[in-house]
């Protein structure tokens, strides 16, 4: 029987490359909705191709342009939060969790509420609100499946093990493109050259999160949620080749490793097939053919944003949600040249000193909480 499959930011690249592994398997997958943000020309010929029940498109202004190009078929077209919300709220057998940023935490929570497994690549949602999508996840019998590849490594090395053997689990990261200079070269950097990631390709806003290495400082919180562990058991290397995505070390030394294309389709396979594996398209990882492996600390003078999230893990959820909110608003503003590189930094540092602690119990207050960060966040960029 197929798998009945709702892929959330289908037109971004994790959408992207998710698509491509139904094409490539079309007797394992049905895809019963998609969304996009705003591309709609994308969006309509995903549409076209792959004939879901239902699209979604968030921008309400581009919606007449959408009916126009579907008239001709019998797909129901959703617009807006609620419709993300509708979508998500149509149990099915795997959601695809791909839209980037906090946005993609509601429909996440929806889906987990009527019992969908989530593969889960939106790392935002879960640094943001982890405290209460996993517990749901849990109540609701719910598979949540890591796409985030060194997390995808995590849960491949863990098959067959047990938590509590574990030392510690490292995460690798490629040191992005600026990992050859200092802090005061990469000040005044031009988005154009933050986008450029030597190994991955990857959306705008990942992309500068892995130069400046905010990525890695959310994936540790990422990490701490998806596996249940502490700050002092999750750390990041770079590993510049990005071929072994993540390790575990076990209580007797022994450090079990997961190698891997630098591809996302693989990760997204592993999550799409499990707990089968699909055959897929991607470059062959020729051992004979590599150099060497290389393993280096992270200098946190260099990327101090690394350690600033990493130190969030255990602390009130509100923090790592505030961290989460400045971050969003800072990269928004970089892109637009609005903000420097080397601000990033500092905007996120003090929004997370600035706010105040709330506990966030429920739904709604996170959702509240992200907005009242994301204020004090643009309250703080005009005093920078
Ligand atoms: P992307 O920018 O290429 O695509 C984002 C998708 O989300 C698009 O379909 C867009 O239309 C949709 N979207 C954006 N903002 C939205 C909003 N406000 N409301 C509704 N939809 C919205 O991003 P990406 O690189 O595919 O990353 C997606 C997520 O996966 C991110 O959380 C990222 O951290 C994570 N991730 C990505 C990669 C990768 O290789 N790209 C790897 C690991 C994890
Ligand atoms: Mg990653």
């Amino acid at each position: 029987m197929k798998k009945l499959v709702t892929v959330l930011g289908a037109t971004g690249s994790v959408g992207a490359s998710t698509l491509q592994i139904v094409r490539e398997n079309p007797d394992k997958f049905q895809i019963i909705g998609i969304t996009a943000h705003s591309n709609v020309s994308l969006l309509a010929k995903l549409a076209i191709e792959f004939r879901p029940k239902f699209v979604v498109l968030s921008d309400l202004t581009l919606v007449s342009d959408l009916e126009t190009r579907l008239a001709h078929l019998e797909i129901e077209i959703l617009i807006g939060e609620e419709g993300l919300d509708f979508l998500a709220s149509q149990k099915t057998d795997i959601l695809v969790a791909a839209i980037s940023g906090f946005a993609g935490f509601k429909p996440i929570f929806k889906a987990i509420s009527v019992g969908t497994d989530i593969a889960i690549a939106n790392k935002e949602a879960l640094v943001a609100g982890g405290h209460l999508l996993m517990p749901l996840a849990k109540e609701k019998e719910v598979n949540i499946l890591p796409i985030d590849s060194e997390h995808n490594a995590i849960y491949q090395c863990m098959m067959g093990h047990h938590w509590g053997d574990v030392e510690h689990i490292t995460l690798t990261a490629s040191g992005g493109p600026f990992l050859a200079m200092t802090r005061e070269e990469m000040h005044d950097i031009a988005p154009a050259k933050a986008l450029k990631h030597p190994t991955w390709n990857m959306g705008a806003k990942i992309s500068i999160d892995s130069a400046t290495m905010m990525n890695k400082g959310l994936e540790s919180i990422e990490a701490a949620w998806l596996f249940g562990i502490g700050r002092e058991k999750v750390s990041a290397v770079i590993h510049p080749q990005s071929i072994i995505h993540g390790f575990v070390t076990f209580k007797d030394e022994t450090i079990i490793s997961h190698m891997a294309p630098a591809d996302m389709k693989v990760p997204i396979s592993h999550a799409l097939g499990w707990p089968e594996r699909l055959k897929i398209q991607t470059e062959k990882l020729d051992l004979t053919k590599i150099s060497g492996l290389e393993f280096m600390e992270i200098n946190h003078e260099q990327f101090p944003c690394y350690n600033l999230a990493h130190q969030l893990i255990g602390e009130e959820p509100c923090y790592a949600a505030a961290l989460n909110a400045a971050n969003e608003i800072a990269v928004s503003l970089y892109l637009e040249n609005k903000l420097a590189f080397g601000d990033i930094y500092s905007l996120c540092t003090k929004t997370v000193n600035m706010i105040e602690i709330r506990s966030l119990d429920d739904y709604q207050s996170v959702i509240d909480y992200d907005s009242f960060a994301r204020d004090i966040a643009r309250s703080i960029v005009l005093s920078l």
